[in-house]
């Protein structure tokens, strides 16, 4: 069988961006097994050397800083800043925030003992999984490659990384950089592929697969590994509302929702997809944003703010949002014109929850404005999707914020900001129904990379312990009793505390005679 090769274009100007061959599912499965191979060594390799490897990593980031963000904007066509601060920045930022806060979040807890063995002490372990599988998208190539791959390897576990078909030269490139870094060999392993070297990195049993993309693809995946209960974390698209009242700092709302809809071209998972503006505001909002968005100038390098969409096909969906929003009695206050595979920023204006546009991830540069009346009903149009990633509630009144961000189903919300959110790495970041599962980020995320694993340390010289066998005709009203005095309403918890723990001490010490005069 001949092997598939992957020939990546330009989205600035179609031209091929180099040959590059995908693996096999061979050759994935040689992969996981030498990532399992190595794993024991990788994973008791002392925290501080595992951390000390990262930060050379960091080092030579930031030695080759331009040469990097030049291969991300040769793949995705994003302006330079963009690259630099939403991939470049943020995955230094991360492996910093690790080096920082990895002993803290890794060290053993500590736990309250319990009633039933006051003499044992117990704690919570972090350990390493062994081999993580991660799938990552286009969009922000190098971050949701890099960010995941380096929590990984903190906590301990060797990585195998596909990266997306649509941009393999960032795959080589983080190949390249780990390479120099000098990880041990099958530490991290890069297999570059499309679907099918996906589901062959699934079926290969990974310890667990961290996936980044689609609903779609997720659904898909989370059946495969379903067959194999291989464990799962899915981060996935987003419908992100914005919610602007009336006593919301107006221009600083008008410029979030352009930056949070329009920044990476809109194809960011938890940009503003759709924004809720409170009517006595709304014809003002829509005026302000329309002439912000038509100022942004689209190109690619360091003159420009919004970049092509980076998969050639990403924008026949945007084509298909916008005529559907058009038939159905939506009016764009932009003009409708394509720039290359891009398009001039599209705000739109009557819209409703009828139309793909406000209901489905439409990942590209368009901003579908809708007034509402009151606060439950502005509720009720955020919440009204299937999604629940990212949201935005912008207000003066801070019990009104606190109020709408509790009733908001999303796994992540901003009041008076937009993104900034999820990009401190000390907060868990993650959806909520179709936009996914688990966390990564923050403590949650370190552990999540982790076998959790609960231990009890008896250090008792008892022989035996109360509840093991044999069964004594009087037990059962022993521990009735018990149940009596530490879960019923009189005498006072803290009475009953001391009278059971009285008993448990009488109970264990007669225990202790028995066993010894055996
Ligand atoms: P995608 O689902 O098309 O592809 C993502 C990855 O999955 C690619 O590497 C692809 O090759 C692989 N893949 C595709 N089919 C597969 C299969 N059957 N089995 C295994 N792997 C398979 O997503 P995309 O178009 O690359 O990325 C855009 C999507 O990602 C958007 O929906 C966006 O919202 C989402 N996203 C989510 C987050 C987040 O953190 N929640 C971040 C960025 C992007």
């Amino acid at each position: 069988m001949s092997r598939t090769e992957l020939l990546p274009i330009s989205p600035v100007d179609g031209t091929q961006i180099g040959v590059f061959p995908a693996a096999t599912p061979g050759e994935v499965r040689e992969a996981v097994e030498r990532g399992r191979a190595t794993s024991l060594a990788w994973g008791n390799t002392p925290l501080r050397e595992r951390l000390r490897l990262l930060a050379r990593l960091r080092a030579i980031i930031v030695e080759e800083l331009d040469a990097v963000v030049a291969r991300v904007t040769a793949a995705t066509g994003k302006p330079d800043l963009e690259a630099l601060a939403g991939d470049v920045y943020t995955t230094l930022d991360f492996i910093a925030h690790y080096e920082q806060s990895a002993e803290n979040y890794l060290a053993s807890e500590p736990r309250p003992s319990h009633r039933l063995a006051p003499h044992a002490s117990f704690r919570v372990d972090y350990e390493p999984l062994g081999v993580v599988g991660i799938i990552a998208p286009w969009n922000y190539p190098l971050q949701l490659a890099m960010v995941p791959l380096v929590t990984a390897l903190v906590a301990g576990n060797t990585v195998v990384l596909k990266p997306s078909e649509v941009v393999p030269s960032v795959g080589a490139l983080i190949q390249e950089l780990c390479a120099r870094t000098g990880f041990p060999a099958g530490v991290v392993e890069v297999v570059q592929g499309g679907p099918e070297v996906g589901e062959a990195l699934v079926d290969a049993r990974p310890d667990k697969i961290f996936f980044t993309g689609s609903v779609a693809t997720g659904k898909k995946i989370a059946a495969r590994a379903a067959e194999q209960l291989t464990p799962l974390e899915l981060e996935l698209g987003g419908k992100d509302p914005m919610l602007v009242f009336a006593d919301a700092p107006f221009d600083r709302a008008v410029n979030g929702a352009v930056y949070g809809a329009f920044v990476n071209a809109g194809q960011v998972c938890v940009s503003v997809e759709r924004a809720y503006v409170e009517a006595p505001i709304y014809e003002r909002f829509v005026a302000a944003v329309t002439e912000a968005a038509r100022r942004l100038r689209v190109g690619s390098g360091r003159a420009a703010d919004l970049g092509p969409l980076i998969r050639p096909a990403q924008a026949d969906l945007v084509e298909a949002h916008l005529d559907d929003a058009l038939a159905k009695g939506a009016r764009l206050t932009t003009p409708r014109e394509r720039v290359g595979n891009g398009f001039r920023p599209l705000v739109l204006r009557d819209v409703s929850h009828a139309m793909r546009v406000m209901t489905e991830e439409t990942f590209g540069p368009v901003l579908p404005l809708m007034p509402f009346r009151s606060e439950p009903e502005a509720i009720e149009l955020a919440n009204g999707t299937r999604y629940g990633l990212n949201a935005s509630v912008w207000t003066r009144d801070r019990a009104r914020a606190e109020r709408v961000v509790r009733a908001l189903v999303a796994g992540n919300c901003a009041v008076n900001n937009v993104l900034l959110n999820i990009a401190n790495p000390h907060l868990p970041f993650g959806g909520e129904r179709e936009s996914g599962w688990g966390r990564y980020h923050g403590p949650e995320g370190l552990r999540a990379f982790s076998r959790v694993k609960a231990v009890m340390l008896d250090e008792s010289t008892a022989t035996s312990e109360m509840s093991w066998f044999p069964y004594r005709a009087t037990s059962y009203e022993v521990v009735k009793s018990l149940i009596v005095a530490v879960f019923g309403e009189a005498p006072a918890l803290a009475k009953a505390g001391a009278i059971a723990s009285q008993w448990l001490g009488a109970a264990r010490s007669l225990w202790r005679r028995e066993g010894s005069a055996r």
